[in-house]
């Protein structure tokens, strides 16, 4: 809340005042904008001592407020203690699980919302499909465009440029396509933005270009997220010179100075096409202090193309910084490792501990029937585990048949060989396209999301089931679509 506003509301506290619930419901809304956790609970709590919970509009704009700052489960606990609740109460409450991360829970509201005979309206819908996106959730995610066109919903930018995302995460890139072309009329840089994001996604980096030449001869102008999906796409599809045109050409001929993010995407397509000097002297010429991104770009490109040196400095630039993510951890011990420094390997562990920090599960989900399953590694409770396992033991023996060889620098556990290979079987994805060849019919295709990179033994083994059950697979992981088809996959390795 601004500082002005929260001072006014005290005053009126402090004299005894009444304020009515206009009054509040613009304060709460104040809270919500700035994620002002501290001073929405004064308000919340002012709103219970005056008996103005059953003010529908005043509670909304209280699950709103908690969902906006992150306290989900005060959000839900106001919200199931509503007497009543209209479209605009279930819809706040399902954008608010949707962005904190709770997708699934967010669809098994929408149901119930169903159940309870409350229309949705468009911006529901919206969330719904932000959902789906999210868990790759084809099934989930045609049914709600089917929603949007039996309602009569209008198809402006905002809908379809959802929809193409929710498309494109679920792999139907050519549904993604066909209502791009569908709302390319509308002149609109959120849905030409969505289409590129789209096609760097797939590694179509030719097409997602295309959309750019599309947009300048339309005199679109392009916008700062444009040049991030662009420069992402060359990354994914190996574009350098084009992304190097790109890159000087945003500030000169479009006035967009390159952000971080700009800067952090344009040193990952240079380092991993392994450009590692250019890269080096761009990261030096940053104005500001470069980004933990930045370096991890380059730092990743290091490792792709075992440039040890320079990995060790910018390591030893990165371990200087209070914040980092785990996956830079996990990085950087693999490059101390690669060097021999076992020191610096402990050291490194050590602060992971002191800072405590954890590795992010690693989770697979694939989508059967109407049910969308999920898998962590090594997870044995799953009721059909014996029948999984049996089937990955025959994968492996056939994978090693025809010449595989398990990677095992990818288990950073310090455990001996045999453990690392079984380690390595129980990866989540491997769990989960195991479960999908089990329960869908013969020659379909399975179609897998992760939450985390997918690891390089995992790469490699997909692509030699992918051509023992002749089934195509596709993985969508943190980054990117792999699709992998008799024993190759889309990304030529590139990811
Ligand atoms: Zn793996
Ligand atoms: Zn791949």
């Amino acid at each position: 809340m601004v500082p002005e506003s929260f001072a006014l509301f005290h005053r009126l506290v402090g004299s005894g005042a009444g304020f009515d619930s206009g009054t509040l419901v613009s304060l709460i809304r104040g809270c919500s904008q700035t994620s002002d956790l501290e001073n929405g609970k004064v308000i919340h709590s002012c709103i219970i001592r005056k008996g103005l919970e059953s003010n529908i509009v005043l509670s909304t704009a209280v699950v709103d407020m908690y969902s906006k700052c992150g306290a989900i489960k005060q959000a839900t606990n106001v919200f199931r203690t509503m007497e009543k609740r209209n479209v605009i109460t279930w819809t706040a409450m399902l954008m608010g699980l949707s962005q904190n991360g709770y997708a699934e829970d967010a669809l098994k509201l929408f149901c119930q919302m169903q159940d309870e005979n409350v229309a949705a309206n468009s911006v529901t819908l919206v969330s719904l499909v932000h959902c789906c996106a999210h868990l790759g959730s084809l099934k989930k995610g045609r049914s709600v465009h089917a929603h949007f066109i039996r309602n009569g919903y209008a198809f402006n930018a905002v809908n379809i440029s959802a929809l193409i995302d929710m498309y494109a995460k679920c792999g139907k890139i050519h549904s993604a396509e066909k209502l791009f072309y569908k709302g390319f009329h509308l002149n609109d840089v959120i849905l030409c933005n969505s289409m590129i994001m789209g096609y760097g996604m797939h590694g179509q980096g030719h097409q997602a270009l295309g959309v750019y030449d599309r947009m300048i001869d339309e005199r679109l102008k392009p916008n700062q997220t444009t040049f991030v999906s662009l420069l992402t796409a060359c990354s994914h599809s190996g574009l350098v010179e084009e992304g190097r045109i790109l890159f000087h050409s945003m500030e000169r001929d479009h006035n967009i100075k390159p952000s971080e993010k700009h800067y952090a995407c344009f040193v990952d397509l240079l380092s991993r096409a392994g450009w590692l000097e250019e890269a080096d002297s761009l990261v030096k010429q940053i104005p500001i202090e470069p980004s933990t991104d930045v370096l991890e770009a380059l730092l990743s490109g290091c490792r792709i193309h075992k440039n040890i040196n320079m990995g060790i400095q910018i390591a030893d630039r990165l371990i200087s910084l209070d914040y980092l993510n785990t996956g830079i951890y996990i990085m950087l011990s693999n490059i101390y490792s690669e060097a021999r420094r076992w020191e610096s390997v402990n050291y490194i562990r050590g602060l992971m501990r002191i800072r405590g920090l954890k590795k992010t599960p690693a989770f697979s989900l694939i989508e059967v029937g109407n049910q969308v399953y999920t898998f962590f590694a090594g997870d044995d409770s799953h009721p059909g585990w014996g029948n999984i396992k049996q089937l990955l033991e025959n994968m492996r023996l056939e994978a090693e048949a025809s010449g595989y060889i398990p990677d095992t620098s990818c288990v950073l556990r310090d455990v001996n060989e045999s453990m690392k290979v079984e380690l390595l079987w129980g990866h989540s994805e491997r769990l989960a396209i195991a479960f999908g060849l089990l329960n869908t019919p013969y020659g379909s295709l399975i179609r897998i999301t992760k939450n985390l990179r997918v690891c390089f033994d995992c790469h490699t083994v997909t692509k030699y089931i992918s051509k023992i059950v002749k089934r195509e697979i596709i993985v969508r992981d943190a980054n990117r679509f792999h699709h992998f088809v008799n024993g190759e996959c889309s990304c030529n390795d590139y990811w």
